[in-house]
């Protein structure tokens, strides 16, 4: 069946890869939403938009393309018709995101298209309001997390494999301080849907929390 999986949780806990391999395994489509705000906040700074300045941000989106291409090394991102799927992982957009992500009609019009793109089902949706806002439908919910020591860790694997510097300490402190930011914004906060099922991830490897999901998608 084609149903529509929401995947929700703080930064870092794993939520890409895993979504990525159940998509795969279900012949699902995989949307990774983060990407959107990212590239939204990647071409406000290369612009020098301001990131506070949301009737600007919103002039700039109205005339902004995001594509989202599936393909085999996972989602590339498009924007205005250029690939900017490394560009949008750099520690900047990184460090500058949520301020971007907290404006209401940024997330209006992003979710608007989100809901666009899953609207058929067979879809597998990760961020941080998908089970709250974005599909509330959705046949499955999952709340992912890990601790911040965990989730520290492999973003630096990722990171070293990305060819992006950092440390473990930095980044324990950025994980830290765009949790808050995500959770503590007034429009869509990071929360944990009422009927999302928590997977916590700290102990668990790739192989293991995808066939936790897989388990209960094909339940
Ligand atoms: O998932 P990722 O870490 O790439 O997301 C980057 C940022 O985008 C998050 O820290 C959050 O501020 C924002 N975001 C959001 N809602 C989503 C997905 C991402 O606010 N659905």
């Amino acid at each position: 069946k084609k149903i529509q999986i929401a995947i929700d949780g703080p930064a870092g806990a794993g939520k890409s890869t895993i979504a990525k391999i159940v998509a795969e395994e279900l012949g699902f489509t995989y949307i990774d939403t983060g990407a959107m705000y990212r590239a939204v906040t990647y071409k406000a700074m290369k612009e020098n938009i301001g990131l506070s300045d949301e009737k600007s941000l919103e002039k700039m989106l109205m005339n902004t393309s995001i594509v989202l291409k599936p393909s085999p090394n996972g989602q590339l991102v498009f924007l205005d018709g250029e690939d900017v799927s490394q560009q949008i992982r750099s520690n900047e957009v990184t460090a500058n995101v949520s301020e971007v992500a907290a404006h209401p009609i940024i997330r209006e019009i992003l979710v608007a298209k989100q809901q666009e793109l899953a609207a058929n089902g067979g879809i597998v949706m990760d961020g941080r309001d998908i089970g709250t806002h974005v599909l509330k439908d959705a046949e499955l919910k999952i709340f992912m997390s890990a601790s911040v020591e965990e989730r520290a860790k492999r973003r630096f694997i990722d990171n070293e494999k990305r060819g992006i510097p950092s440390s473990i300490e930095s980044l324990k402190e950025e994980i830290a301080k765009r949790d808050k930011l995500d959770s503590e914004r007034e429009a869509s906060p990071l929360i944990q849907a009422e009927d999302a099922i928590y997977l916590d991830t700290t102990h668990l490897n790739i192989e293991e929390a995808a066939n936790e999901i897989l388990k209960l998608a094909n339940e």
